[in-house]
């Protein structure tokens, strides 16, 4: 799988030197978007392997993820089970309206219940009332994502002092420091507020997965805008201005932030001079239609 490189031009980082460049993921698939392709495919193959019929996941109503699964089960011959938190909502939103017509069966469960989402018993309950299902985290994050997203880097083929990705559960983070091997710089924009607790989790997955410790990354916190998927008049602005001058679409979930952060960071002179930077566009682009549905807001 190749996700091309598109370099950027402006001013704002030329006349440092710096060159950036954004790894496309968004475009790997049409509806399996970018990061969460990654994350899936290693447990698609595995869910295969283990002879399941059925992926059973959890998510938020504008779940990326949930997306994700929905058009994988069907382009990959899997029924597809949506746990979704929170109470059901008619008409569908966008998300979960894709969702169902790709086959998703949605079963809503209380922010309660959901809380209890890896919580063993409760998976062995489900596992009973859907017929053994394939069970994907949340996000997507397990081992198999983490090995998935190591391709991320290995598809780079050109040098570069720093790479760069918006962080959830930091699955896909961990994936790429991983793949880097100690090589180079990796920055983490959390889009949480408080993001601070993935470091400990990041550490965890890199070690499950090839049992090694890394000190080339670390995480910036100050880009999260008041916390997930919240948005402030100022993001939006800078989504809207960047877009236009580089003709690359953002959503402002994760990828508008990451760029904020980083084009903030850059004018600051956090890169020294001759740097490259590779950010990575994860994708996510179909969350854009419900933002614009729930705020008003033209992305
Ligand atoms: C899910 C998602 C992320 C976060 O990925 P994690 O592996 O959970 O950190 C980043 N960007 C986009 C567009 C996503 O949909």
């Amino acid at each position: 799988m190749e996700a091309p490189l598109q370099q950027l031009h402006s001013k704002v980082w030329e006349d440092q030197g710096i060159a950036l460049w954004v790894k496309r993921e968004d475009l790997l698939h049409p509806t399996i978007s970018g990061n969460k392709w990654r994350k899936l495919r290693y447990n698609l193959q595995e869910a295969k392997r283990l002879q399941h019929d059925t992926l059973l996941t959890f998510g938020g109503a504008y779940s990326n993820h949930i997306a994700a699964v929905a058009a994988a089960g069907q382009e990959f011959g899997f029924r597809t089970i949506g746990i979704i938190r929170g109470e059901e909502h008619l008409p569908l939103n966008p998300t979960l309206s894709f969702a169902t017509s790709a086959g998703m069966q949605l079963h809503y469960i209380s922010r309660e219940a959901y809380r209890q989402k890896s919580d063993a018993v409760y998976l062995e309950q489900l596992a009973g009332q859907f017929g053994n299902p394939y069970i994907i985290p949340e996000g997507g994050t397990n081992a198999l994502a983490v090995k998935g997203c190591t391709e991320i880097v290995s598809d780079i083929s050109i040098d570069y002092d720093y790479i760069c990705c918006a962080s959830g559960t930091g699955g896909t983070l961990a994936g790429i420091i991983a793949g880097l091997d100690g090589k180079g710089q990796v920055l983490g924009f959390p889009v949480l507020k408080g993001g601070e607790f993935l470091k400990e989790e990041i550490e965890q997955l890199i070690t499950r997965y090839n049992g090694q410790h890394y000190d080339n990354w670390q995480l910036i916190t100050d880009y999260h805008f008041g916390g997930y998927a919240k948005v402030k008049p100022e993001l939006l602005d800078f989504m809207r201005s960047f877009q236009q001058e580089h003709h690359l679409p953002l959503e402002p979930v994760y990828t508008g932030k990451m760029f904020y952060g980083l084009v903030d960071l850059i004018q600051k002179g956090y890169f020294p001079e001759g740097s490259s930077i590779v950010a990575v566009h994860t994708g996510g682009l179909q969350g854009n239609a419900g933002f614009k549905e729930r705020l008003g807001l033209e992305v």
